[in-house]
């Protein structure tokens, strides 16, 4: 039977993400909606990887299963790094990403280019039911754009333009992106380090 795994995180945009770059590991990923868990997380650490530690501490407790989390967000350097940690809350979680997306926009008027530059940083947290604590990272470079385009994607994506592809991560297809983004790149970290410690077995 495979291995059952609950990964916390409850964003549709995130989920779709995760079992694509998780389709060709041998475990049944579980969301915390379908392993019947509702934890009331305060992410109260100061970095990334904390963040992520904590929610995967929390779903590793209540469930007794290896758990995986993500913590991501966008960091802008013009803006000294917000939203950063803060992005899932930036403005407010009810308002939409149009709203906060123009007032990225809004704040960056009259910046150059070459002063525009951003990153998505995505940490991947694994903890073990015998409390082993694994984390990973990655990001993506990129730059914020001067009005969103493009349809796919979630959150920060219409105003996120990554020079590499000439597109804004929404106007990548969800293979470009998962092939270039922060939480693609710390995932597959993570099966690496999960596959080279045993803990899974490749299953190829
Ligand atoms: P978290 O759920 O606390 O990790 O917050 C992540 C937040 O960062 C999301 O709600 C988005 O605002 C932003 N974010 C992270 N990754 C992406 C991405 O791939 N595209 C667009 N926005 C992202």
């Amino acid at each position: 039977m495979r291995e059952k795994i609950v990964f916390a995180t409850g964003n549709a945009g995130k989920m779709r993400e995760i079992r694509m770059i998780l389709a060709d590991a041998d475990v049944e990923v579980l969301f915390m909606k379908d392993a019947g868990i509702d934890p009331d997380i305060v992410e109260n650490g100061s970095t990334f990887a904390e963040n992520a530690l904590i929610k995967a501490r929390a779903c590793a407790k209540l469930t007794g299963m290896m758990a995986l989390a993500d913590d991501s967000g966008l960091v802008v350097d013009y803006l000294n790094g917000e939203p950063g940690i803060y992005s899932a809350r930036y403005m407010g979680e009810n308002t939409s990403y149009h709203i906060k997306n123009h007032n990225l926009i809004e704040r960056l008027d009259g910046v150059p280019d070459e002063k525009r530059m951003a990153r998505f940083v995505c940490a991947i947290a694994a903890v073990l039911p015998d409390g082993t604590e694994l984390v990973t990272e990655g990001t993506m470079e990129g730059r914020i754009g001067y009005e969103e385009k493009g349809e796919n994607g979630f959150g920060f994506d219409p105003v996120f333009y990554v020079p590499e592809y000439g597109l804004t991560s929404a106007q990548m297809d969800a293979e470009q992106k998962n092939a270039a983004s922060h939480r693609g790149k710390a995932l597959r970290k993570m099966k690496q380090t999960l596959y080279e410690t045993g803990i899974w077995k490749a299953c190829i």
